[in-house]
């Protein structure tokens, strides 16, 4: 052990010891997506008092769900709320939360005193943010968010049916296989995923009042597809350029072109030189790849570049073209509607349409054509060079985070979610102790030092 090591140790079973010391001197009740699982059980206690940030005492609380065809005015008014009282707030609600955006089956709270009057009515869109009326005397109305705690979580699973379900069976919300479709987007063929691949995931996981409102962002990941294992560790540096994930040897798991035009969808039909068309009904050469999807669903750019043909044709239905540079270009048929004109520069990953099924097709997809120096070729049997590997100078950094991130992974278990809630506490406390820079892998080694 380095003597560097020692000390984040000493500073590790501090923070156990101190933990309570710590909630009560740090600042992090500002700031409320930082973690805060260690100050989760004391802030109860200090704030018993209150409710969305406001004191309870004297109050009877009521908390109700919006009806159908029930407005803001129909709610007040059984809380003593006079029509004037209601329309001043209706009024200064506009820039801040407009009322008629109040949903039924949402729910609200009314703090109401002992004669029944509303002193607070405080609604809920969604389980973050919530919007206090108040109806004292002045009125007034604001925004605010409820304390989020970010924890750091693992999971793991080996695929038996779809990676969607495995997720949701090992107890980590299924939105996380979009991500992971995102982060392979290249390394791992997300449309032929096999029963026996596997994976193991060290992510981010918000709470609200102790209940999960969703994955936040993927740490690090580790998939087995076809007896092979393929690394995603995610690194920042401190230049405010963004993250990306890279390999175990630092590679950028991006490359110049994304294997396909949809995020999620499954591949109905390869390039190849003869088929039978299922429109024409006779056998010809199908120069692309047809991916299907539901009606709708967004097409994105798989490579940067300039939109050179938007329009309409008889065969082709609405399409985009694109020229990446001078050796490649690619096309993109069938879509209900096109969102790019020609001339137009789009980016990676940009939306250019919307699956559909305009032109010769017999259902919703999009048909991927792709050309190599003026002749088309089937673009899953190109192989890209990588986009940049790792800032040299953030080398030593990025190994230090991916060995701790490695051996987390390492430890994760298969068929139970292990749950790394003391490492997301301890992610925060540390990182409270140390300059912002090579925090993640200071974080990471401190949590090391007290795996060992
Ligand atoms: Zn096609």
């Amino acid at each position: 052990m380095t003597s560097r090591k020692n000390v984040l140790a000493l500073i590790v079973l501090g923070v156990i010891v101190l933990g309570a010391t710590f909630v009560s001197l740090s600042s992090f009740d500002t700031s409320p997506e930082q973690p805060q699982a260690i100050a989760e059980a004391t802030a109860e206690v200090e704030n018993s008092e209150l409710l969305y940030g406001l004191s309870i005492g004297g109050f009877d609380i009521e908390t109700e769900t919006v009806k159908r065809n029930e407005f803001l005015s129909d709610i007040l008014q059984r809380y003593q709320i006079d029509l004037p009282t209601i329309s001043t707030v209706a009024e200064k609600a506009k820039p801040v939360f407009d009322v008629r955006k109040i949903a039924a089956g949402q729910e609200y709270t009314v703090f109401k005193d002992k004669s029944g009057k509303a002193h607070y009515f405080v609604y809920q869109p969604n389980p973050i943010d919530y919007v206090v009326y108040d109806l004292r005397e002045e009125t007034s109305v604001y925004k605010a968010q409820k304390p989020v705690i970010t924890k750091i979580e693992t999971v793991a699973g080996t695929i038996q049916s779809s990676l969607y379900e495995t997720l949701e069976a090992n107890g980590a919300s299924p939105d996380l296989a979009v991500q992971l479709a995102e982060i392979y987007g290249w390394a791992v063929n997300f449309y032929r995923i096999n029963k026996g691949d596997w994976f193991k995931l060290m992510y981010e996981r918000r709470y609200v009042d102790g209940q999960p409102v969703g994955p936040g962002r993927i740490e690090s990941a580790v998939f087995g597809h076809n007896g092979k294992e393929y690394q995603a560790f995610y690194f920042e540096g401190d230049d405010g350029e963004r993250g990306a994930y890279y390999d175990e040897n630092g590679k950028s798991l991006r490359r110049t072109f994304l294997k396909a035009p949809l995020k999620y969808s499954r591949i109905s039909s390869r390039y190849t030189m003869r088929r039978f068309h299922p429109v024409q009904r006779r056998w010809k050469a199908h120069l692309g790849t047809d991916f299907a999807a539901p009606h709708g669903t967004p097409i994105v750019a798989t490579a940067a570049g300039v939109v050179t043909e938007s329009s309409y044709g008889s065969g082709n239905g609405n399409y985009v073209k694109i020229k990446h540079d001078n050796v490649y270009t690619t096309q993109y048929l069938h879509m209900s509607k096109r969102a790019v004109k020609r001339g137009q520069r789009v980016s990676q990953g940009q939306v250019i349409g919307y699956v559909g099924s305009t032109g010769l097709a017999t259902g919703p997809h999009v048909c991927y054509r792709f050309w190599k120096n003026g002749k088309q070729v089937d673009a899953l049997a190109q192989v890209f060079p990588p986009s940049e590997p790792i800032n040299e100078k953030y080398f030593a950094a990025f190994n230090r985070s991916m060995n701790a991130k490695r051996q987390v992974l390492a430890s994760v278990g298969f068929g139970k979610q292990s749950n790394l809630e003391v490492y997301g506490a301890l992610a925060f406390r540390i990182d409270q102790l140390f300059e912002p820079e090579e925090q993640d892998s200071r974080i990471l080694e401190g949590f090391s030092a007290l795996m060992l």
